[in-house]
């Protein structure tokens, strides 16, 4: 497995809206730097290889991740999140030091019309346009972390799908992208969750860039729906989504058993609650579920969107999962039969130091 890293994810540092509090956002560059100081210091290749992303990196590979990016996503939600911050301190809205938050989100109601679907002129209210929720402010370095975040993603994809890999090699078939800020809450249209840009979108466009008839398996092992991965791919068959998260828990307006995906898209989305304070054998029985729809679509690839807030300890989710239960999930996904070899992408979108666990099964 090759893990990817880069230090500019650790330059987003925000707040949040969290009840009635304005505080230091739980998501936080703590989570992945405890990670980074956790990976062994040797590598063992061909198992596990480290890359730290280099100055050099970003100066010298074409940068296929903005134009997937520009491909994917709003226009106007680009340059909001690449201009917004500096904008509000010309304007003396905030010192540099502090963050974007919004106060007004659009009318939902038809009366509007199409007026909720136009940026306001005030810059102030612009940030509820490109936002649903208080939990993703921007500060001065959101942007450098989130193409940073987005680009780990498009490389971890081209680390098992470019023409560099060997399908021999085991490190070319597993790729693990350190990604921060997160990006499956996230739609391609407004920011959400602590995501700002769809990482699992990008992985995902990055392989069909040089695969353009591959069927790949998203699976979303983290303690939340991934709505914005979700509502992507809702109609497109070539994309098999499947979660298991809390039920009734954020994003609290999808992840239910009967969105199974629209037009030609149907029965390609596969949303699997659980009752929050599950234990990790209840957790193991949608993974079982998990497992045999993967098998059934049979992919070219699968992308993970990896989350740990689902560990038992996790201020963000409540499921009952230790340690090294990790471990045992890890196996039973990869080492069931059909999927062992599936050129695999992970993505991280929750990081506590657990995931280790992982970087054991390259194999
Ligand atoms: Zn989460």
């Amino acid at each position: 497995m090759k893990v990817i890293i880069d230090r500019q994810c650790l330059l987003h540092d925000t707040i949040e809206l969290l009840g009635s509090r304005v505080g230091n956002a739980l998501e936080s560059p703590a989570r992945l730097e405890t990670i980074i100081n956790a990976l062994p210091s040797d590598d063992k290749p061909p198992h596990y290889v480290k890359k730290f992303i280099q100055e050099e990196d970003r100066d010298n590979e074409p940068d296929t991740a903005a134009e997937i990016l520009s491909s994917t996503h709003d226009e106007g939600l680009l340059a909001h999140l690449a201009t917004i911050h500096a904008t509000w301190v010309q304007h003396g809205l905030i010192e540099e030091h502090e963050s974007v938050l919004p106060e007004c989100f659009p009318l939902p109601w038809s009366s509007s019309g199409d007026k909720s679907n136009v940026p306001p002129k005030d810059q102030f209210a612009r940030a509820g346009f490109y936002a649903f929720d208080l939990s993703s402010g921007l500060m001065k370095h959101s942007w450098t972390s989130i193409r940073a975040s987005a680009m780990l993603a498009n490389r971890a994809a081209e680390e098992v799908s470019g023409p560099k890999r060997s399908a021999d090699s085991i490190q070319d078939r597993e790729s693990l992208a350190l990604c921060r800020p997160p990006g499956h809450h996230c739609t391609t249209k407004k920011v959400g969750g602590y995501c700002y840009v769809n990482n699992a979108v990008v992985a995902v466009e990055t392989i069909r860039r040089r695969h353009s008839s591959a069927k790949i398996a998203i699976l979303d092992l983290d303690f939340h729906h991934g709505n914005g991965t979700q509502d992507y791919y809702y109609e497109d068959p070539g994309v098999l989504y499947v979660s298991i998260h809390g039920k009734d828990e954020y994003p609290y307006y999808s992840g239910f058993e009967d969105e199974t995906g629209k037009g030609a898209g149907v029965g390609f989305n596969v949303n699997l609650p659980l009752e929050t304070r599950a234990t990790f054998e209840q957790y193991l029985e949608k993974v079982d579920v998990l497992v045999k729809r993967t098998q059934e679509f049979a992919p070219d690839y699968i992308v993970v969107s990896l989350g740990f807030d689902t560990f038992r300890n996790d201020p963000l989710g409540s499921f009952q999962i230790d340690t090294g239960d990790y471990e045992t999930m890890a196996r039973k996904i990869r080492g069931a039969d059909g999927l062992q070899s599936i050129p695999t992408v992970i993505l991280l979108v929750s990081n506590p130091v657990v995931i280790l666990a992982w970087t054991t099964i390259g194999c």
